[in-house]
């Protein structure tokens, strides 16, 4: 328990650091963008000045890349709020909903409830939108991702009512040398493509809440495909991540 409590405020203090790199990376980040775009449209650059821009505006893509998936998750509100978990899901299919559609992947949609989560609804975005991500990434053309909500009790301790949210796919599924990664900050297989954060943000958050992450994978080529499951408690109240000099006077905690 102790080792559990020093993790969580690890977990707190990076939170509250990426809360304020955020702020202030953010603005500095517009800017550029839009001063790499005036750059380009600026007449008789020669073709070597294009090529620098282009590459400034590919590096670039990737910061915004890393910002989404990270650091922008503890912005919003500063109160949680009540919502259903099903309402959050659909809020990010629509993120993806060009990509769902250009690969024509079906996707399956399983709210057997319509009981709430108390949330910082941006978190928990981020938690769906990086399972929803990968299900995505791991998924060839034509394939198939399940989204499912239900009451549930927490698996460590039948006591905990709470709802279990389920991202699947029948995608490549998770090789045991990948699985023993899983969770470690920066670990990808995708190379340039990912980042290696998304898990260990999805499961940083999900333990801020109380909740549980589990997991089930199989690459066998017959049945193939990655289930990961959530649970997350109806009646805990999340902890909100302190300004700069803020004290944690009046916090509720978990
Ligand atoms: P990233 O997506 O940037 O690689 P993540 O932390 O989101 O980083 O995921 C880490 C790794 O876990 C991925 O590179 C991938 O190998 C594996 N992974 C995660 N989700 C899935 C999935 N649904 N199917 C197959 N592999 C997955
Ligand atoms: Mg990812």
């Amino acid at each position: 328990a102790q080792e559990a409590l020093l993790e969580n405020q690890k977990l707190m203090s990076i939170g509250r650091l990426a809360a304020s790199i955020s702020h202030e990376i953010n603005n500095p980040l517009e800017s550029i963008t839009n001063l790499l775009f005036l750059l380009r449209a600026e007449p008789n650059l020669s073709e070597r000045a294009e090529n620098y821009v282009e590459l400034a505006e590919k590096e670039m893509d990737r910061v915004a890349q890393i910002s989404k998936q990270t650091l922008n998750f503890y912005r919003e509100t500063r109160t949680p709020v009540r919502i259903r978990p099903s309402d959050l899901l659909e809020e990010v299919l629509v993120l993806y909903s060009r990509r769902i559609q250009e690969r024509r992947m079906q996707v399956i949609r399983e709210y057997m409830t319509d009981e709430t989560l108390l949330v910082y609804p941006g978190e928990m975005r981020q938690v769906l939108s990086n399972l929803v991500a990968n299900a995505i990434e791991a998924t060839p053309a034509g394939g198939k991702i399940t989204l499912r909500t239900r009451r549930a009790r927490k698996w460590s301790d039948e006591g905990i009512d709470g709802l279990r949210i389920v991202v699947a796919d029948n995608g490549s599924g998770i090789a045991a040398e990948t699985r023993q990664h899983l969770g470690q900050l920066f670990y990808t297989t995708k190379g340039q493509r990912g980042t290696g954060l998304g898990l260990w943000v999805t499961r940083a958050i999900v333990q801020r809440y109380g909740g549980e992450i589990q997991l089930y994978s199989s690459t066998r080529p017959d049945h193939h495909g990655t289930v990961f499951s959530i649970f997350m408690p109806t009646n805990m109240r999340p902890q909100r991540v302190l300004r700069d000099g803020e004290s944690p006077r009046g916090e509720e905690g978990l």
